[in-house]
């Protein structure tokens, strides 16, 4: 199975699409990366080049010869038609929008072979939200990546009780062949398995922060020394950054909007969004 994936199309080239599309090709896969118009082709070039110079830094045998050769795997275009017409693969990475979603997914039922497997790397919508627009519910499922795929390379695999066997199986294999270690869930879940065991920790770190129980040093050391983890709930957020933590509880419940609030008048209004601006829970030289 692991020959029935060779040519891949990326949609969306984003945060998520142009690592996915770059960890692809970077991986030795022709790979088309599609996005809505030139502007966003524009940006995602800049993403490429930022990303040649994070893996020559930071990954394993990314010299210059590799790291060329990836991008003459990528091909970007503005054509959806382009990009779908050989793939055996589509990963959707557009944003987190289910009628942006379901309405490219529609068109892609019209545009791509009856070979192409369609994965979407959602992370809040279940593959059930999304399996009626695709055309072809056997040959659908989540593939979700974490930012940062080249560091943190989990690759959840998950699809809808008509997902074929085969298909999960071929998709398995291929995250393996980018340097993956995939993640079957056997059953749809929100959150996959990252975020169910992850957001629960990250909030009660921060309702022990905002209600004045500990010190954002004591909690991250309760958590590392006690269990061994090499970084603390408040020192996670600082990575992730704390703008998309804010954006999630803005929109939950009374006690969410409350941490959110917290979070805001204490953190992202004096500019602190963690590591990506220097300061966040804790200060980065
Ligand atoms: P992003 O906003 O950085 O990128 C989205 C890209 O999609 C942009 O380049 C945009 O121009 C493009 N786009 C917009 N409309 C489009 C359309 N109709 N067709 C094709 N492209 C279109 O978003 P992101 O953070 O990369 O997230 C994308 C997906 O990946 C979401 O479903 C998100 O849940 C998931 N995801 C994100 C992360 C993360 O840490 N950012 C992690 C895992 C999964």
């Amino acid at each position: 199975m692991t020959d029935r994936v060779q040519n891949v199309a990326v949609l969306g080239t984003g945060v998520l699409g142009a690592q996915i599309a770059f960890q692809t090709a970077f991986s030795g896969f022709r790979v088309l990366a599609y996005d809505i118009d030139e502007k966003a082709l524009t940006e995602a070039r800049e993403r490429f080049e930022r990303l040649v110079h994070t893996y020559r830094a930071e990954v394993k045998g990314a010299d210059a010869d590799k790291t060329d050769a990836a991008l003459t795997h990528l091909t970007l275009t503005t054509s959806l038609a382009e990009a779908v017409s050989d793939a055996d693969l589509v990963i959707e990475a557009i944003p987190e929008v289910l009628e942006l979603k379901q309405r490219v997914f529609g068109q892609l039922a019209d545009l791509a072979p009856a070979k192409t497997i369609f994965a979407t790397n959602s992370s809040t919508l279940l593959p059930s939200d999304l399996v009626d627009s695709t055309g072809r519910p056997d040959r659908f499922l989540a593939l979700h990546f974490a930012n940062r795929v080249w560091q943190f390379n989990t690759a959840e695999v998950m699809g809808t009780p008509a997902t074929d066997a085969e298909v999960v199986a071929a998709v398995v294999a291929f995250a393996r062949s980018i340097g993956m270690v995939p993640i079957e869930l056997q059953k749809e879940k929100a959150g996959y398995v990252l975020n169910t065991l992850l957001v629960p920790l990250l909030n009660s770190a921060l309702a022990l922060a905002a209600g004045g129980y500990a010190e954002v040093e004591d909690i991250d050391r309760t958590w590392r020394i006690a269990t061994g983890a090499p970084l603390g709930p408040l020192q996670i957020f600082d990575i992730i950054g704390l703008n998309t933590p804010y954006n999630i509880l803005a929109n939950g419940s009374a006690g969410d909007r409350q941490l959110a609030a917290w979070l805001k008048h204490n953190y992202l209004d004096q500019g602190k969004l963690g590591v990506a601006t220097g300061e966040g829970f804790y200060s980065y030289a």
